[in-house]
Parts: structure tokens; C-alpha cells; sequence
């Protein structure tokens, strides 16, 4: 059963959440990034931090995305190794302290859904930051009446003070009479702890908020609590940073990520085996040459086309490799004319100018023309 006296202290103490404008800030580009980089709706976990650890007062200063895991569009899943490694890295390495557990409800609304109450009623029990609250209980239960000098007193240990009520106002009553309606309270500290959840959206939304807290009754938690934003600084977000680390954290975007590098370092090494065909051609060259050229140029159109955007990179890459076909494929012509016109064999004539060349040229010429209308 919750107690009220400790709810509403924890409420009064720790009630609203403070949040830096930096936090918030990041939060939000962190929910909007992960849709960005999936190229789909998602969610994304991740730890709200308070940046001084032994701090008495409970301020959100940064996010941390949790490592090792697993998303979905509705639902965002920390693998237990994740969970360890990332207090591992925010309590020894950041020496940042977890007050709060934070998610993107990516494109839709924020609330808290099933999955959440018992998330953070979870991550509350693991990482509450522990606190104390001063709780007023009957100690009437634990004392008698007793005898004392003719009298009937009550008996009290207050912290060390003894403290007697003379029990006289009605002599001729009971002493459950005379102990009616009346209530002993005595103060004591009680150990709690306090945990914040908040989701956020892709869209910017207002977070909503909760409010966990652990005692000796158990775990409980207060949902759609106020916030407060806190102007500390005019740190920016380093988005370059929160792809890094979405791409490093999140295991899906990691596999996509992964795969498109390793097409990237294939489009590489295209590249680097045209600009060699290139000088082989010039210097005479022959069909093979040609072949292979228009064979690793097509292959580098068809990755474009299918597999998209690797960023301006990749576009520099191709425009690169266009200026000089541009340049060299006159030159091809020209040696190999002036090859046919003076010691080329009969063999290497045919060869080269077997059918198959001009059309060969004219695939590339065709690739340098996609290039400049940017297809
Ligand atoms: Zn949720």
C-alpha cells in the first residue's frame, strides 16, 4: 500500500522535474535522428543523467543512449549487457549519476503506455537515487498504560527524551476511554528512492512525465507530473555525435549501417581500379581494358541507383571519377587512332576496334552525362 506522507514529500521535494535546455534539446534531436537515419518510424531508449553525482537536489543535465539495444516502433528493448555497459560508462567514465529513464515514442504521441508502467517501475528498482524523508507514525501501539505514583501515565522513549502523559481527565472512564481519539506520532526517517521517466517524440512534443519512487511498501510511481526547463548554458547538440553513437548503440541501425559500409568500401575500390584501367587505356590499352572499365563503372551506377544515399561522399566520389572519364575519353579515342593509323598489329586493331568500342565509349560518356544532371 502507498504511504501518502511519503508521496507527498517526494512529490513536494523532487516535484517538478528539472531539466537543463541542453537536455531537452538533445533529447529531442536524439528521438528525431533515430527516424531520420532508420528512414522509419522508431523508438529509442535512453538514460537521464544528472551531470553532478552527489548532488542533493535532482537536476536532468544530459541523455545518455543506452547501449546494446534493440528497437521497434513501439517499443525499445535494452539488452542486459547494454544496461551494465552503459552504467559502467556514465559512472566511471562520464562520472555522471542516472536519475531517470528517458524513451522516444518516435512519430506519435507521449504517454505512458502498459510496457512503460512496468518499465519504469523496473529501472526504478535497479537505479533510484537514494534519498530520505522524515515520516510521522503512530508509536502509541508500542506502549501501555501503566502505574505510576497513584497515577495512570503513558510512558514515552522520544529519541532518547522520556515523555509521560498523565492519563487522569476521566478517572472514572476506561482506559481505552481516555486513550480515544488520542494519537502519538513520533518521527522517523525512512529510506526511499527517487526515479524520473520521461518520453519524448520525434516531432518536439512536450515530454511527459513520471515519477518513481521506492520504500519499504514497495514500488510506486505518479504519472503526468510538471517539469520545469532550467536555461544553464548555450551548449549546442552535436548531432554529428548523436548519429555516431545511434548508429554504435542501436543494434538495428548498426546492421544497416554495417552493410552500407561495406558496399561503400566496395564503390571504393571500383573507383580506384577505374582510375587504373583509365591510364592502361590511354597508354594503348586494349578491348580487356575497355571491358573492364565499363564493367566496374556499370556495377558502380547500379549501387548508386539501388542502394542510395552514403552522403556527399559518395557524390564527390562520382563526380570525381566523371571530370576525369571526361577528360580521358578523348585521349582513349585519340591513341587508339593514332595506333591504327601507325604500328598497331593486326591483332590488337582488331581487338580494339572490333565491334563493342564506340558503344563501350558511349556507355561512359553516358555515365559522365548522369553525373552533371545529378542522376
Ligand atoms: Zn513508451
Amino acid at each position: 500500500m502507498r504511504n501518502k506522507q511519503i508521496e507527498r514529500q517526494i512529490l513536494d521535494r523532487y516535484t517538478p522535474i528539472k531539466i537543463t535546455d541542453y537536455a531537452i534539446k538533445k533529447a529531442n534531436v536524439i528521438s528525431k535522428r533515430m527516424c531520420e537515419l532508420a528512414g522509419e518510424s522508431l523508438e529509442v531508449s535512453f538514460c537521464l543523467l544528472d551531470d553532478d553525482p552527489s548532488a542533493e537536489d535532482m537536476l536532468i543535465g544530459d541523455v545518455y543512449i543506452s547501449q546494446d539495444q534493440r528497437v521497434t516502433p513501439a517499443y525499445c528493448d535494452v539488452s542486459g549487457s547494454g544496461g551494465i555497459r552503459s552504467m559502467r560508462d556514465i559512472k566511471y567514465n562520464l562520472k555522471k549519476r542516472i536519475v531517470g529513464w528517458g524513451h522516444s515514442h518516435a512519430n506519435f504521441d507521449v504517454f505512458y503506455s502498459g510496457t512503460d508502467d512496468a518499465t519504469i517501475l523496473n529501472r526504478a528498482s535497479k537505479w533510484k537515487v537514494k534519498k530520505e524523508v522524515d515520516c510521522l507514525e503512530s508509536i502509541l501501539e508500542d506502549v501501555g498504560v501503566l502505574e505510576e505514583n497513584g497515577s495512570r501515565v503513558l510512558r514515552l522513549d522520544l529519541e532518547g527524551r522520556s515523555v509521560v502523559l498523565k492519563m487522569d481527565m476521566f478517572r472514572d472512564h476506561s482506559d481505552e476511554y481516555n486513550l480515544r481519539g488520542l494519537d502519538v506520532l513520533g518521527s522517523k526517517k525512512r529510506d526511499v528512492g527517487v526515479f524520473y521517466g520521461m518520453t519524448f517524440n520525434a516531432l518536439g512534443a512536450d515530454p511527459y512525465c513520471v515519477l518513481a519512487y521506492t520504500s519499504e511498501d514497495g514500488g510506486f510511481f505518479v504519472k503526468g507530473v510538471e517539469h520545469k526547463v532550467v536555461e544553464n548554458s548555450e551548449r549546442e547538440v552535436d548531432v554529428k555525435e548523436v548519429d555516431r553513437q545511434l548508429k554504435e548503440r542501436v543494434i538495428n541501425l548498426r546492421e544497416i549501417y554495417e552493410k552500407e559500409s561495406r558496399i561503400f568500401e566496395r564503390y571504393k575500390e571500383l573507383q580506384s581500379g577505374c582510375e587504373e584501367d583509365m591510364i592502361a587505356l590511354m597508354s594503348g590499352g586494349d578491348l580487356d581494358s575497355l571491358n573492364e572499365l565499363v564493367d566496374k563503372i556499370d556495377e558502380m551506377s547500379s549501387i548508386y541507383r539501388s542502394d542510395g544515399d552514403f552522403g556527399s561522399e559518395m557524390t564527390e566520389m562520382r563526380i570525381k571519377l566523371a571530370e576525369k572519364l571526361e577528360g580521358s575519353l578523348e585521349r582513349i579515342r585519340t591513341v587508339n587512332l593514332e595506333l591504327e593509323d601507325e604500328s598497331l598489329t593486326e591483332k590488337v586493331k582488331n581487338r580494339l576496334f572490333s565491334r563493342g568500342v564506340d558503344s563501350k565509349i558511349g556507355n561512359l560518356l553516358q555515365y559522365v552525362e548522369g553525373v552533371k544532371d545529378g542522376r
